[in-house]
């Protein structure tokens, strides 16, 4: 077997169940493991750690499978990986409320680098680390064993697998070809969802339950949809009585997925404006133009994609709040969100106060948001709490 040791001192994380191993921490390397295969981890002195994949090229060398000495990396652990996490999910069943959902949340879940999203009769799956593609075989073989489906497809098309060494790859691994588009539901609300092209694996699944729970603000409101994809939010609107509905997203293909997804809910579509365009120039013609709207939502793409550029990052949130601040009604309602994993929750909220305060608007922290349940986040994986959000309410 091959063998890592640690420099001493550097196993503390791993005693906290921490999953990862930094380059940094590692003083040598017995036999040459290729990439993506299984090494065993010792401390300096010599005592067992965990199980876990080699990653040859990536700053993150190592990826916990187990931290159970007894416990072997093979077939058998990763059905068992699998079992447990979809019956975690089926728990949850209520709370989830729809039929796409995400079964496998990585190392939330104990399976770094595999995600595996259930879109009605099809599953969704990204291995973004050597290690999961290295047991790619076996997770599809076991999980289509213990999920009935038609299909099984891959969506590893996604930037991080350069760090790692991997090509982008996806098509079909087991089963049927999905369709061009399937129809989930999700709250009592039908979605198209293109899972072959759309992004992350074809929909937002971890803001279902804000989505929802926005619906409860719209009453009789006007409502714009910052960056809204293929209308998830606006559908949910509509659904609790908005009276009109704009949305922005600067892909056409989107919006008319968007549209698709009104008429598809008997909405009427004479209540919904399709905006193509940036964001930015769209909140500036409003603030120029006094448009103002009720309830706003923010939820732009990751602002910040590396910890050099947290500066940047975090002047995009801070202006986009900001306009919007200026462009609610009074009473008005803003759900903020930042899907960035490097931006920590204590300054986005910062960001938002500090844009509330430039836009000479007294406003109030009425809730703060996460990513949906089938989306958990390990204790011992503080990185897995990605998505925040905040309702607030302006006052004047
Ligand atoms: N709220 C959506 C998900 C938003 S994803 C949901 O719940 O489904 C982010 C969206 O922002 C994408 O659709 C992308 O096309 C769009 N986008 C990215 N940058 C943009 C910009 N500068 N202006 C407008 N839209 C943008």
């Amino acid at each position: 077997m091959n063998k890592i040791i640690l420099k001493p001192e550097r196993e503390k994380s791993l005693l906290r169940k921490h999953p990862w191993i930094f380059t940094g921490a590692i003083k040598s390397v017995d036999g040459k493991p290729s990439n993506g295969e299984t090494v065993e981890l010792f401390s300096y002195d010599g005592k067992f750690l965990a199980r876990g994949a080699y990653s040859m090229q990536s700053q993150i060398a190592c990826r916990v499978w187990s931290f159970d000495e007894r416990e072997e990396i093979n077939t058998d652990f990763f059905l068992k990986r699998l079992q447990t996490a979809i019956q975690l999910r089926e728990g949850l069943n209520e709370k989830i409320n729809s039929n796409a959902y995400r079964l496998v949340n990585a190392e939330s879940d104990g399976l770094p680098g595999v995600v595996i999203d259930k879109y009605d009769e099809f599953l969704v799956c990204q291995f973004l680390t050597s290690g999961a593609e290295f047991w790619k075989k076996e997770i599809v073989e076991q999980v289509s064993k213990l999920v009935s489906c038609k299909g099984i497809y891959e969506r590893s098309d996604v930037d991080v697998r350069s760090k790692e060494g991997l090509e982008i790859s996806s098509g079909v691994l087991f089963g049927e070809e999905p369709p061009e588009f399937i129809q989930i539901e999700e709250s009592g609300l039908k979605f198209f969802v293109d899972i072959k092209k759309g992004h992350k694996t074809g929909f937002y699944l971890d803001q279902r339950a804000n989505r929802n729970f926005l619906s409860t603000f719209v009453k009789g409101k006007t409502v714009l949809n910052c960056f809204s994809y293929t209308g998830g939010f606006s559908v949910h609107a509509l659904k609790g009585g908005a009276t009109d509905v704009t949305n922005v997203d600067s892909s056409m293909n989107a919006l008319e997925y968007a549209e698709q997804n009104v008429l598809l809910n008997a909405f009427s579509s004479e209540q919904v404006d399709n905006v193509c365009g940036d964001v930015f120039q769209f909140l500036r013609q409003c603030r120029d133009s006094r448009k103002q709207f009720d309830v706003i939502i923010l939820d732009p793409p990751k602002f910040v994609e590396s910890k050099m550029n947290l500066d940047k990052g975090a002047r995009g949130y801070k202006d986009i709040n900001l306009l919007a601040f200026k462009i609610l009604k009074p009473n008005g309602i803003l759900f903020t969100f930042s899907c960035s994993g490097l931006m920590p929750t204590d300054l986005f909220q910062k960001i938002v106060a500090d844009a509330a305060l430039d836009a000479q608007r007294d406003a109030q922290f009425l809730f703060r948001l996460t990513q949906s349940c089938d989306h958990p986040i390990s204790t011992s994986f503080p990185e897995g709490d990605y998505l925040k959000g905040f309702v607030c309410r302006i006052k004047n």
